[in-house]
């Protein structure tokens, strides 16, 4: 869950205080006494540091892509007294990107009063703008981060390169000095198109199954090299899975089950 070291190690930037009407808890919080918030001389295109006493929504700068341009990700709280982290990331593969249209509800919806989210519409926006699975050097970011990172035949080029090494991208790299500071409880990482929840449900434990359970899925589980939800699994960074779309768009309705899903996701 968030924790105080987790603010200071991300600069944050306030995005306005109109995004959703908030339900606030009464003065005092659980997260970020005594945190040393981030100075404007650490980003200085910060508008407002985090504060305790403001429930967000914050825009933080995760880092750059291999082309430069920007990875963002939003935290909102549903209150001053959250009790578990959740994180939903729409895009890692630029051409699978049915999971923007769960993140851009997540930006406005009304939050559970225990709910601290972090919303990242794209760690991939080189792929997205190209219309490519990998990013802008042609590496499958599914494929390129330190855990049962392979190489060799089936991933030393095309579709699945894993790359020259592992966390060798800028995108990897980001992500995962992000994940590491704010620690969450539960990640999903939305693809497509295979239409399930991919999880190892023996180890995700409920959250996976709630999740299938909100949205009418069906879970499998096909392990792969370098993944990210490896590599959150075997960092102790919570729980993390994935939900792959079908190639189709999903309805206005199932989109709104799977935000529904997002804000009840929990470990316990
Ligand atoms: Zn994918």
């Amino acid at each position: 869950m968030a924790t105080s070291r987790a603010r200071a190690a991300v600069g944050v930037v306030a995005i306005g205080l109109a995004l959703a009407p908030f339900a606030l808890a009464a003065a005092g919080s659980s997260i970020g006494q005594g945190a040393a918030v981030a100075t404007t001389a650490e980003r200085g295109s910060m508008t407002r540091m985090w504060d305790p006493a403001f429930p967000g929504p914050y825009e933080i700068s995760v880092g750059e892509s291999a082309l430069g341009r920007p990875i963002k990700a939003v935290n909102r709280r549903g209150s001053l007294d959250v009790s578990r982290t959740v994180v939903a990331i729409g895009v890692i593969h630029g051409d699978e990107r049915h999971g923007r249209l769960v993140t851009d509800q997540l930006m406005t919806v009304p939050l559970p009063e225990d709910l601290d989210l972090w919303i990242v519409p794209t760690v991939n926006p080189d792929g997205e703008v190209l219309g490519l699975r990998q990013n802008a050097r042609g590496i499958d970011l599914n494929r390129n981060w330190p855990a049962n990172w392979e190489t060799g035949t089936f991933f030393s080029s095309g579709k699945y390169y894993s790359g020259p090494s592992p966390a060798s991208e800028p995108e990897t790299q980001a992500m995962m000095q992000f994940l590491e500071s704010i620690d969450p409880d539960v990640t999903i990482w939305y693809h497509s198109p295979w239409n399930r929840v991919d999880c190892n449900v023996p180890r995700v434990g409920r959250a996976c199954q709630d999740y299938a359970t909100a949205v009418g899925a069906w879970t499998a589980f096909a392990p792969r090299p370098g993944t990210a939800t490896d590599w959150m699994m075997t960092s102790g960074l919570g729980v993390s899975f994935v939900y792959e779309f079908a190639w189709s768009a999903p309805s206005s309705a199932a989109v709104r089950d799977h935000v529904n899903a997002v804000l009840a996701l929990r470990t316990s």
